[in-house]
């Protein structure tokens, strides 16, 4: 089958026939339709997280359909169309029996970090991890569920935003961007705050009641009840969180730098009982959730542009640019 290779860190992908993966059993074959990309991506390639020596066949955004199966799963399976959970989760631990596949203590890896990912023809996955679409939905739009849609889902709901919250999203790119469709359609206020103009122009344009440079954002006496931060900058977090969250207020944090340390006032998180709160990814029933949601319009994925799999390295290179409004796919049809 074809794949797009990472052979070394720092170097560009390298379109290469490699063997179709057999399922092992518990798994599942799916041959990829569509593969969403994003900044983890480009953190990947430039060898800034720890997953083990390439090579490394890149994508954790997937969606699919079922063209084989390893001992032991339902021939059911076969033919469906499916999303998949990128935690290949073990299914055994405390955490895998609650869905809690993101929060899996004993994780063989993840698609497309340490295991193989949607860059290639075909990838497996334990049928665990796999959805089953809504009927009608494309492909492409799919496969935007497990990364973005899914984590911005959870950490919304993790949050417990309650209507009428005040809630602003730090950075509106591929995550923020759905957060602010999902919250609005709540009933919130939503504030978003970027740097880059046309950015906050498509925030308005998709529900935000408040478009704020972040300067704009710092200087407003605005509190929040909820701050999502998906940019991850410690001297800005800290700002955000002495100066911009409301008594009882949450602090959620989605994008980080490895090795980064925040600082946080200790008596004012007392005094004024604010959380901090970690987001990492969803569970599986999130990911149901997520394409719920998304069948059903109250989060609608918004797609910049599609791809044909040998031209995966511009599509990166349209994400390092920084000018994308919403996601990059890898659609495996065109
Ligand atoms: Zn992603
Ligand atoms: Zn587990």
């Amino acid at each position: 089958m074809k794949a797009m290779m990472l052979y070394r860190y720092g170097e560009r992908l390298a379109l290469d026939e490699v063997p179709v993966p057999s399922p092992h059993p518990g798994e599942l074959l799916v041959q990829v339709k569509a593969t969403g990309l994003c900044g983890t991506d480009l953190k990947i390639i430039q060898g800034k997280l720890s997953i083990g020596p390439p090579p490394h066949v890149l994508g954790h955004e997937i969606a699919g359909v079922v063209a084989g199966r390893g001992e032991g799963v339902d021939a059911g399976w076969l033919g469906k169309r499916v999303a998949l959970h990128l935690y290949c989760a073990c299914g055994k631990c405390r955490a895998c029996r609650r869905g809690e596949y993101n929060m899996c203590d004993d994780l063989p890896g993840r698609l497309g970090f340490e295991l193989p990912g949607g860059l290639a023809e075909y990838v497996t996955s334990p049928s665990r991890c796999a959805v089953e679409l809504p009927p009608g939905m494309s492909f492409e739009e799919a496969c935007v569920a497990p990364c973005a849609m899914l984590t911005i889902h959870h950490a919304i709901r993790r949050a417990r935003v309650e209507p009428g919250d005040m809630v602003a999203l730090i950075g509106v790119g591929g995550l923020g961007i759905h957060g602010v469709q999902l919250l609005a359609g709540m009933g919130n206020e939503v504030t978003a705050v970027d740097v880059v103009d046309a950015k906050l122009e498509f925030a308005r344009k998709m529900g935000a009641s408040q478009a704020l440079t972040f300067d704009a954002f710092q200087r407003g006496g605005e509190r929040y009840d909820v701050l999502i931060d998906m940019i991850g900058k410690a001297d800005a977090a800290k700002e955000s969180f002495d100066r911009k969250l409301a008594r009882g207020g949450k602090y959620v944090l989605i994008s980080f730098l490895p090795g980064a340390e925040m600082s946080f006032d200790v008596q004012r998180m007392a005094m004024d009982e604010c959380q901090i709160i970690g987001i990492r990814n969803g569970s599986i029933q999130e990911l149901r959730d997520t394409l719920a949601a998304q069948a059903e319009g109250r989060m609608k994925p918004v797609i910049d542009s599609a791809l044909p799999l040998a031209e995966a390295n511009a599509a990166l290179d349209l994400i390092r640019a920084g000018k994308l409004m919403g996601r990059v796919v890898v659609s495996h049809e065109s």
